[in-house]
């Protein structure tokens, strides 16, 4: 079975008023969108329970982040049980701002990702390198290792539920998107250690998307590329652009 394209909108602290919410919700709620794209749109988690009632069917919901333990003296912190009571089925773990300005580290996002989909939530989950491991020719032993901690506590039959956004950091809000030679490379690099770290199966049927400074303008050639299963945007999934985004193979 081909791997269903998927495209993920993560709005991270925007917008600041409900008002700006309704008019991004709107455009997407009149497009003509790809039927055959999975779709996937992450607001601040406030707006996720009112957007039920309002997003077209198409469109699921993800959560930006949660924790691990189901209830308890954790302010701040938002469940997976809390997440699958909303029914909210995704939630994005591992983004690269977790882990630089919230100090998260890859065992501690290996045991969200785990509490996660032990939960039933799908799993978004973020990898990917910065500017100085790249140039230093570091970029797969990065991904391999933030891969890792998540191999290392996950069953093979776990991987159904997870989703991988490879996200260079130095192409996340930069403007300044990878290559689709680059893209490729580096899906195809986890694929590969998927093959021998979990399976050939799970290689072959994982979505690997691809986020960092996705634009209409380069969605269509990164969407060639055999192991470019989609994307996760960030600033452009605000924009009307994200239509063209989502549509990117038509
Ligand atoms: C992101 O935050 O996941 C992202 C890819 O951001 P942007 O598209 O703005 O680079």
């Amino acid at each position: 079975m081909p791997r269903q394209f998927f495209v993920g909108g993560n709005f991270k602290m925007n917008p600041t008023s409900s008002g700006q919410l309704g008019s991004i919700i709107s455009v997407l709620n009149s497009a003509d969108l790809d039927g055959t794209t999975g779709i996937v749109i992450a607001p601040p988690s406030l707006y996720l329970i009112p957007l039920k009632a309002t997003v077209r069917s198409e469109l699921q919901l993800s959560a930006q982040n949660c924790y691990y333990k189901d209830s308890g003296a954790f302010t701040g912190e938002l469940s997976p049980a809390q997440l699958v009571d909303a029914n909210i089925p995704y939630v994005i773990l591992g983004h690269s701002e977790r882990r630089t300005l919230f100090h998260e580290t890859s065992e501690f996002v290996a045991q969200k990702t785990k509490a996660a989909l032990n939960a039933t939530l799908k799993v978004i989950l973020c990898v990917g390198e910065t500017l100085p491991e790249r140039e230093t020719g570091q970029t797969a032993a990065v991904v391999q290792n933030q891969l890792q901690a998540v191999v290392d506590v996950l069953q093979e039959s776990d991987w159904s539920g997870v989703v991988i956004a490879y996200e260079p950091v130095w192409a996340i809000g930069t403007g300044r998107v990878a290559t689709s030679a680059q893209a490729q490379q580096a899906h195809l690099d986890i694929r590969t250690f998927l093959t021998q770290a979990v399976s050939p199966a799970v290689a072959e049927n994982t979505r690997i998307i691809y986020g960092g400074s996705v634009t209409a303008a380069n969605s269509k050639d990164l969407s060639t590329q055999s192991d470019v299963d989609g994307f996760l945007v960030g600033g452009a999934s605000l924009k009307p652009e994200f239509v063209n985004i989502i549509n990117a193979r038509n």
